[in-house]
């Protein structure tokens, strides 16, 4: 079961020290018998224990005076790394070159399943910047149920990704599959994908967020998971992060549709799994409307809904000739799908509500019922939208009839 009671000490000690204190920083949190079921080691540096109820701040003070003892952290555990505080508001997670995941943004990630080769990348790179996408996607290693199936081109399609993000300054979020890959993979991405299959490997999720590099990670719901199972996943990358020294959370979320009785399409995108999670974390949320449906004619009508939900971020599979991609061809957008995709989404994001037909209310009563109540709340968070499509608000003429 997942401990919900009490609260985690985390204690970081100092790299290459030659005794941890061990011994005394139980013996302040209480265990004075030495270390018992309650305590884990998260990598060699960083011990969580978990008691009861939080240590008060003579504690906190006699553990941080503890030689060796180089950082150490309280975490209530209903209100753990992943959950938000009341009141506290969104995290945005910023890479280097200004693009900002999270917040008020509605940010677009674009590009194809895998990596082909460098002129695929480029081609794909122009496009997705030219429609507004604001970082590129694609597979170098990739995840497949058949183990026949094409797995990636490895090392050269991350140099392809590198050279695509030279020319046209898109950032590169890409996956990495296995532990042993991270610093490859890290000197290559700006984000590090761990993808829905790898959601519970535990090992990956920690090296990921402690990576030396920092990278942000794009986590990706497995398909089999709950949202509880989810946020304890994202637990991982920020303890992770937590242990590499790191302030900022550096952590998005992604929906990509979990598996249920429903067969029309490939998952089933769960809309309100995105409602709850942009409740419970101040982390971006993301939805990726390809994965889910399989099927690029409702990537995007699910991508609209997936707005609407509150969704703070798009993945999106484009490919100039889908028929002949090399993975996912039937979910990718060809190029005039994704620049009408986009389109409507910068309608979307600018108009922030949809009308229903008739008079509309006064405007002293919109504040009430259940239509009232939804534009009265969803137009100002949506307009004042200050990155990605929401702050583009110089949306072209919408197009004629559609
Ligand atoms: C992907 O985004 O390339 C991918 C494999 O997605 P998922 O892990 O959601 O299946
Ligand atoms: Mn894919």
């Amino acid at each position: 079961m997942i401990p919900s009671k009490g609260a985690i000490a985390v204690v970081c000690f100092d790299d290459g020290a030659s005794r941890r204190p061990v011994g005394p920083v139980l013996k302040c949190l209480g265990l004075a018998r030495g270390p018992d079921r309650r305590c884990r080691w998260h990598g060699p540096g960083m011990l969580s224990v978990h008691l009861d109820h939080p240590a008060g701040p003579a504690v906190m003070k006699r553990l941080r005076a503890l030689p060796g003892v180089q950082r150490i952290a309280m975490i209530p555990l209903k209100r753990s790394l992943v959950f938000r505080r009341p009141g506290q508001p969104d995290s945005v997670v910023a890479l280097p070159n200004g693009v900002r995941f999270g917040g008020g943004g509605l940010a677009v990630v674009a590009g194809p399943c895998s990596v082909e080769s460098e002129s695929q990348i480029c081609e794909i790179a122009a496009c997705a910047k030219e429609a507004g996408a604001v970082a590129l996607r694609g597979g170098a290693f990739k995840p497949r149920t058949s183990p026949y199936s094409f797995g990636g081109l490895g090392v050269p399609g991350l140099e392809h990704l590198a050279r695509a993000r030279e020319m046209t300054g898109l950032p590169v979020v890409t996956e990495v599959l296995d532990t042993k890959d991270m610093d490859l993979v890290a000197r290559y991405a700006d984000v590090l994908q761990v993808g829905s299959r790898n959601m519970q490997n535990f090992p990956l999720l920690f090296k990921a967020g402690s990576h030396p590099s920092g990278r942000p990670v794009l986590l990706k719901c497995g398909f089999g998971a709950t949202v509880e199972e989810f946020l304890q996943a994202a637990e991982y990358v920020l303890l992770g992060r937590l242990s590499a020294g790191r302030q900022d959370p550096g952590l998005i979320l992604c929906m990509r549709g979990i598996r249920t009785f429903e067969p029309s399409l490939r998952y089933t995108l769960d809309i309100g799994a995105l409602a709850v999670l942009r409740e419970r974390t101040h982390l971006p949320v993301f939805a990726d409307p390809s994965h889910a449906s399989g099927d690029r004619r409702y990537v995007p009508p699910l991508a609209r809904a997936a707005v609407a939900a509150g969704a703070q971020g798009l993945l999106i599979e484009v490919h100039p000739r889908p028929s002949r991609a090399w993975s996912d061809g039937g979910q990718c957008l060809d190029f005039r799908g994704f620049r009408e995709l986009m389109e409507d989404l910068r309608r979307l994001a600018a108009s922030g509500a949809r009308r229903l037909p008739g008079a509309l209310p006064r405007l002293a009563d919109r504040s009430s019922g259940p239509g009232g109540r939804r534009t009265a709340r969803a137009l100002p968070r949506l307009a004042d939208r200050s990155s990605g499509l929401g702050g583009r608000r110089t949306a072209r003429a919408p197009r004629q009839g559609r």
